[in-house]
């Protein structure tokens, strides 16, 4: 049995968590775009050329190095993402795409010939922490998000990422690879605690629970705490925070494990003793069923209008984002389940909590993702941490699956259950 370098998967690992290394934590802050951003990806593609792949970017910025097959049969792709959230840990995303190459790697150094070619992809802001939606680059890549549409995208500071490609010099190549992929496999750290739950050291990913985003906007009429009776309040702040409680209550009322978060909220004039004039909140709904998802969307639109009239607020709603629930490739699970079953490693069914590039992908051929266990389910925090015992079975299992799908020689849809 073929077993990876963990010592250099995890000197990987490290070296790009000390680009954008927040202070002396364990995290990182790079954030799509940004000078770290560009860091982290010249120091990829450096890496790409030196185990020689041929590296292209797309327009969006996602960057693609391609290990050549034996054929001109549709390669098989891996990968994830190497943008973080403000607070983000060195395992997210980083693992998907360090794996990839530790298998280029491994392939090279066994001199491992494959029918498919292997191509390993960092998507372009998959966290959209600065530019929404998440998953951008995998969704311009795939098509359902207009290029044109994505380089207008303004930023939470104000500018596009046309002006910051441009700032940091990111322009796309002449090639980029075909449109038509045989399979794609992402590996990534569970970021929830249910491997280590369960005891489970690999998690066969059956799919990825809906995530609608949505922004209210609040507008009420600033003045004084102390002089203006509660009767005569119109306040942007209390219906922001009504809709926040709602949205967290009606967790338990719908079916489906509904999930609600209000992670943002900012307040206008943000003062002690005056009235808010304006409240922007966002709320975060999840749910792995699409009805139960779309019955919590209505029910918390039609709170926040009700909460809004009645304190004589305005209400403006925007969709930040919106995707649909997504089942992984069967075929895909199988192979994830025999690798583990195989290596005597334990595994656990189970569905992602998070978004992940892996799911805008099942959209254009079969996909599927491994996850590894997160120490106390911690992730998004500096203090984010992946035992390395679990970075190399999850590793093993990406090579397991790899090495299937590149020999593979009819499509990855009517093959191997
Ligand atoms: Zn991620």
């Amino acid at each position: 049995m073929v077993m990876i370098n963990i010592d250099r998967l995890c000197a990987r690992i490290n070296a790009l968590a000390e680009i954008g290394r927040v202070g002396d934590t364990h995290g990182v802050c790079r954030l799509a775009f940004s000078d770290e951003d560009r860091l982290a990806r010249d120091h990829i593609a450096q890496l790409m050329h030196t185990l020689g792949l041929a590296v292209s970017v797309d327009g969006i910025g996602n960057i693609f190095g391609k290990r050549a097959g034996q054929t001109e049969r549709s390669p098989v792709m891996t990968g994830s993402h190497i943008d973080s959230v403000r607070t983000g840990g060195r395992y997210d995303g980083t693992l998907g795409v360090a794996a990839g190459l530790e298998v280029v790697e491994r392939l090279n150094e066994l001199g491992i010939d494959t029918e498919r070619a292997l191509v390993v992809a960092v998507f372009a802001n998959e966290e959209g922490a600065r530019f929404q939606p998440d998953m951008m680059g995998s969704l311009v890549f795939q098509g359902d998000l207009d290029l044109v549409q994505a380089l207008d995208t303004i930023g939470i500071d104000g500018t596009s990422i046309r002006d910051n490609l441009r700032r940091i010099g990111i322009a796309p190549t002449t090639r980029t690879p075909d449109k038509a992929i045989h399979a794609f496999v992402e590996l990534h750290i569970e970021q929830g605690p249910v491997l280590e739950r369960t005891g489970a050291t690999i998690g066969v990913v059956e799919g990825v629970q809906g995530i609608s985003w949505t922004e209210f906007t609040i507008g009420g009429s600033s003045n004084h705490a102390g002089t203006t009776p509660m009767s005569m309040r119109r306040d942007a702040a209390f219906v922001a925070c009504d809709i926040a409680v709602f949205a967290r209550r009606l967790c338990s009322a719908i079916a489906g494990n509904q999930l609600a978060t209000a992670g943002s909220m900012s307040v206008f004039p943000n003062l002690v003793n005056v009235i808010p004039s304006k409240a922007v909140i966002t709320i975060d709904l999840r749910n792995t069923n699409e009805e139960q998802l779309k019955l919590a969307e209505r029910r918390v639109l039609a709170y926040a209008k009700d909460a809004a009239a009645s304190d004589g607020t305005t209400l403006d709603v925007r969709t930040l984002a919106r995707f649909e629930p997504v089942s992984f490739s069967p075929q895909i699970m199988s192979r994830v389940a025999r690798s583990a079953a195989t290596r005597s490693l334990r595994m656990h069914r189970m569905p992602s909590g998070a978004g992940h590039d892996a799911q805008i992908l099942a959209r254009m051929c079969p996909a599927g993702m491994i996850f590894v266990p997160s120490v106390g389910g911690v992730s998004h925090n500096f203090n984010e941490f992946t035992r390395p015992d679990d970075l190399e079975a999850g590793a093993m299992v990406l090579w397991d699956v790899l090495l299937e799908l590149l020999n593979e020689r009819d499509p990855a849809s009517t093959a191997g259950i």
